[in-house]
């Protein structure tokens, strides 16, 4: 069988930052949330590698999104440093095929913004409390053995209105314990490519430790890894399918001085 080529990317500054929270964050990922993820995900059919915004290439040469099926993305207060360019190449691999699960403050990054379209802003509060997620599609391949319903004791509240697109299918809703409630697992299709948001995550709690966010987080993976990933697409073609027979006005015009070299 063909393994599922994982790339999980985490932009890694919380669990490295010298100060109290910093410490907080390393008992729960000591080497970090792609680390920890990394080993919890662990399978047969998934070669995982990892990386991180401080490597060359903030972590994705070219060679390596080349060979990735399937990126999960954690960022939070370094989206801005991660190029345009290298989000446009990450995109262009999405509509051709590579699937795409965006976790947490990765709500924010670049390339889920980018992929949606829209502000992808939500109300959020971070005062410990009580999250209880509700699996909205039973029946969906990302909730495949996990409860209807399940609770993690402390939270960061994400909440309505979040600003995604409407052509999302809502997989999991959270209501809060201060009363707010958000879409917490969204999926969606761009190009060829499966994407799927998910909203628990909040570094400072264990919630990667928790089995059934593993799990719907290991579903997702596999729901959003491609058949095939589509070769890169070529538009122009000047050759016509059946004979032209009305005159075109502009023939006396080379069309290179339009459209440019081909
Ligand atoms: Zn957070």
């Amino acid at each position: 069988m063909k393994k599922i080529r994982l790339l999980l990317w985490n932009e890694f500054v919380h669990e490295r930052e010298e100060n109290a929270a910093g410490e907080f964050i390393r008992n729960l990922y000591p080497d970090g949330i792609h680390a920890h993820l990394a080993r919890a995900l662990a399978a047969g059919d998934l070669e995982i590698r990892t990386a991180t915004l401080d490597q060359p290439e903030c972590g994705v040469p070219d060679a390596l999104l080349e060979t990735t099926d399937v990126l999960v993305w954690w960022g939070h207060c370094a989206h801005d440093r991660v190029p345009d360019e290298l989000v446009s190449k990450i995109q262009l691999r999405i509509l051709s095929g590579m699937g795409l699960v965006v976790l947490h403050s990765g709500h924010y990054s670049k390339i889920f913004r980018r992929m949606m379209g829209t502000d992808c802003r939500l109300r959020w509060r971070e005062v410990g409390e009580k999250e209880r997620l509700w699996v909205a599609a039973p029946g969906h391949p990302i909730v495949r053995g996990v409860p209807e319903t399940f609770t993690l004791p402390h939270s960061e509240m994400y909440g309505e209105p979040f600003g995604i697109p409407d052509d999302g299918k809502v997989i999991f809703t959270s209501w809060f314990e201060g009363g707010n409630v958000i879409r917490s697992g969204v999926a969606f299709r761009r190009g060829a490519g499966k994407i799927f948001y998910f909203s628990p995550g909040h570094e400072t709690y264990p919630i990667y430790h928790d089995p059934n966010i593993l799990q719907v987080i290991a579903n997702a993976v596999r729901w959003a890894a491609p058949e095939e990933i589509l070769p890169p697409r070529i538009t122009p073609m000047p050759e016509p399918l059946e004979p032209v027979s009305t005159v075109n006005p502009l023939s006396g015009i080379d069309p290179e001085l339009i459209h440019g070299k081909r």
